[in-house]
């Protein structure tokens, strides 16, 4: 996204990414409204929305068997009150062909960042592996935006705090069948948490388990985790058996974390890269994307006259900290609250307090689809365009 906005503000852009394909599992699948909000601000909504994707107006929990309404987005102020669901790569693939358009956009796949190219103390490009063999990037401005595991800010070594994280993720496929429920905002049970995505002709699922277990897991053996998963959705009773390997199952480690400087001369991070974010609440690809935005509308007219300023720089910071430290707050709050295992007694068989409030109080859905279909400061779409 970043990409794009500075190449349609006309400032030669090359976008590094490692995969031969944005074809990659880990990651999630849901397009906010407030991303919604900036395809529409860009003139690409309509086109947008004719990629297959499913419109979630309404998230539902199903907690220990009883369905709560957990956020309504139906009254959101924004022209899409929904979340689409769509592979990411899809959405990745759309973004990449529209900015193919702008003559000063560059992306070179297969092209893997493994250091940082320095000029005293300022970064001054990237030195990249490829499938003819090593190349410089050099570039008035380097944005790190190669997620939780960024080498960007490793190499430039900046120094970031680790919030402990009580979970980890067990993530697989399941096949989808007609007569299945709707996409919901996933199966609570005793403190334990299932997601169902639905990719159309099939569940991606994601089993969250305290930290540090899935070779405990393991050893109870294949059949004892089929019943699991079917004691959080009966429905998947007559397929479960499709687990029938542990190479089935991937285990993805949860980080939460945060740069205590997102940026040095020459070198700006956003995203993941600058703060990693749980799959909690599903917001980690819209505050992104938020980054992104905010990146090109206070950067984009200074880089088309050349570098920028590391004060330009920290302005990025100081725009998007503060919304990524609300947000990760509530993710480490999800995380100890709802679904460690570690709730009390009376919330182990009932409830949650604070879903049983949304349960209640139909308005009080209002604030989670705010927070989760917008995040706070949500930002819009001002910076230059060159065509
Ligand atoms: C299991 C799981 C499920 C999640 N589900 C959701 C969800 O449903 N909704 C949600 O909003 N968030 C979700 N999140 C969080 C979300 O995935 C991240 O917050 C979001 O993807 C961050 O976007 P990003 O662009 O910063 O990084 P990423 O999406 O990680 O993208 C980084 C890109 O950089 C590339 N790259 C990495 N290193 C290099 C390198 N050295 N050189 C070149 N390219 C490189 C990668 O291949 C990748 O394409 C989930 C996270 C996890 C772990």
């Amino acid at each position: 996204m970043a990409g794009y906005l500075l190449a349609r503000a006309g400032v030669p852009v090359a976008v590094l990414e490692k995969h031969s394909d944005f074809n990659r599992d880990f990651r999630g699948d849901t397009i906010h409204p407030s991303t919604l909000e900036l395809m529409h601000e860009l003139g690409l909504l309509d086109e947008f929305l004719k990629q297959p994707h499913q419109e979630l107006r309404e998230l539902r929990a199903i907690v220990n068997g009883q369905a709560v309404p957990a956020a309504d987005f139906t009254k959101l102020p924004t022209r899409c009150k929904f979340i689409a669901f769509m592979p990411q790569w899809d959405f990745l693939n759309f973004l990449a062909s529209h900015a193919k358009r702008f003559p000063t956009f560059q992306l070179h796949m297969e092209t893997e960042v493994v250091d940082l190219l320095m000029d005293d103390s300022s970064v001054v490009g990237a030195r990249a592996k490829t499938r003819s063999g090593e190349m410089e990037f050099r570039a008035d401005l380097v944005i790190g935006a190669d997620g939780r595991h960024s080498t960007v800010h490793t190499r430039a070594g900046l120094k970031q705090r680790e919030f402990g994280v009580p979970i980890d993720v067990l993530w697989m496929r399941i096949s989808k069948k007609q007569g299945d429920p709707k996409q919901t905002f996933g199966f609570f049970q005793h403190g334990k948490l299932l997601v169902l995505l639905d990719r159309d002709d099939y569940w991606q699922a994601g089993f969250v388990i305290p930290k540090g277990q899935f070779e405990e897991i393991k050893d109870r053996g294949l059949t004892q985790f089929q019943n699991e998963i079917v004691s959080f959705a009966g429905f998947l009773r007559d397929r479960v058996a499709e687990l029938d390997h542990w190479s089935k199952i991937k285990l993805l480690t949860v980080q939460v974390n945060r740069l205590h400087d997102w940026c040095c001369a020459g070198l700006l991070c956003i995203g993941d890269s600058a703060h990693a974010m749980s799959p909690a609440g599903g917001v980690g690809i819209n505050l992104a994307i938020q980054d992104a935005v905010a990146t090109a509308n206070l950067l984009a007219e200074k880089l088309q006259q050349g570098p920028v300023h590391v004060d330009d720089l920290r302005r990025v910071q100081a725009r998007r900290e503060w919304p990524t430290r609300l947000i990760q707050g509530m993710q480490i709050f999800i995380h100890h609250r709802i679904v460690t295992g570690r709730a009390s007694g009376e919330e182990r068989t009932s409830i949650p307090f604070v879903l049983r409030l949304l349960k209640w109080f139909p308005i009080l859905r209002q604030i989670p689809a705010r927070f989760i279909g917008m995040g706070p400061r949500p930002e819009h779409f001002h910076s230059p365009t060159a065509v």
